[in-house]
């Protein structure tokens, strides 16, 4: 498999995930067992009353934001803001409150960092770090650290929220270099809930309703990443926990179309995926990794 076969089902399992998720965005698993049994089908619907494999802002985000990486050649704050900032002007299906806050103060200011703050310790960032991930690849890990950050502080500054970037970022690229789930495990996942004990998903219950707090979007994700073994399992297994579920189904999805890539992703979910955001997702991937390494590695 190689390395753009990883980073494109990233890419797709992202939207993917979003789509799957966002059905049943808010619903406790026991209202998802009563309307869906299990859900296992892109059928649109949700508070959002969306098509069938349409996406929401965790995925609109990762677009916005490559397409301004791809247009600078490099992780740029001001032009991540900017991007975000048209985004929002172009009234997204949904937005969350911190990302509204913060870019509201980037208009006013012109600053494209936000005020650090512990309270905004969202998913907001975590959701979008894709395409960081895709550019950076390669690059020392200060430099890697350092493209998060400027990307995630535009709309979230925050201790919780900079470590969940940070380890998504480089979970997806030991993943796209081929580690295994265990290897994911135990260099990334672990070592995070150690340092932060709120991310520990370990020796505790099983994570439902998982709300947008970085942390238990997380805890959740992990536990439905490394307790199951396909891309699908992962994703039934994570969106039935229901509770921000467009968001843990996005985060997943990523991680697990780098770990098992394109040919693991159901024909069906494929198929129903909306179809401009499918093309901008495979584009976007290639387009990215190329930025980084000479198009022959791939
Ligand atoms: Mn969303
Ligand atoms: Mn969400």
């Amino acid at each position: 498999m190689t390395i753009l076969d990883r980073a494109t089902a990233a890419y797709l399992g992202l939207a993917i995930g979003d789509a799957l998720g966002a059905t049943v965005e808010f619903m406790s698993p026991r209202e998802i067992r009563e309307h869906y049994g299990v859900h296992r089908k892109i059928c649109g619907g949700g508070w959002l009353r969306l098509k069938p494999g349409q996406v929401t802002d965790d995925t609109t985000m990762s677009l916005a934001l490559g397409g301004a990486i791809l247009a600078q050649g490099k992780v740029d704050a001001q032009a991540a803001a900017q991007a975000f900032d048209a985004w929002m002007r172009a009234k997204p299906v949904d937005i969350g409150n911190t990302v509204r806050r913060n870019l509201l103060y980037f208009r006013k200011t012109g600053n494209p960092e936000a005020p650090y703050s512990d309270h905004d310790a969202g998913n907001g960032a975590a959701m979008r770090v894709l395409p960081v991930a895709l550019a950076t690849f390669g690059l020392p890990d200060e430099a890697v650290r350092a493209a998060c950050r400027a990307q995630a502080h535009v709309t979230h500054n925050s201790r919780l929220s900079d470590a969940a970037c940070e380890c998504l970022v480089f979970m997806v690229q030991d993943a796209l270099r081929g580690a295994s789930k265990n290897e994911l495990l135990h260099k990334h996942a672990h070592p995070l809930a150690a340092q932060h004990s709120e991310f520990r998903f370990r020796a505790v219950r099983q994570c439902e309703n998982p709300s947008g707090f970085v942390a238990d979007t997380l805890r959740a994700v992990f536990q439905g990443f490394f307790d199951t073994d396909s891309f699908e399992d992962c994703l039934v297994d994570v969106v039935n926990r229901g509770g921000d579920a467009d968001t843990t189904g996005a985060i997943a999805g990523m991680l697990a179309g780098a770990l098992y890539g394109a040919d693991a992703i159901p024909e069906a979910w494929l198929n129903t995926l909306d179809v401009s955001t499918k093309s901008s997702c495979e584009e976007q991937a290639k387009d990215l990794l190329h930025q980084c390494i000479r198009p022959a590695a791939l």
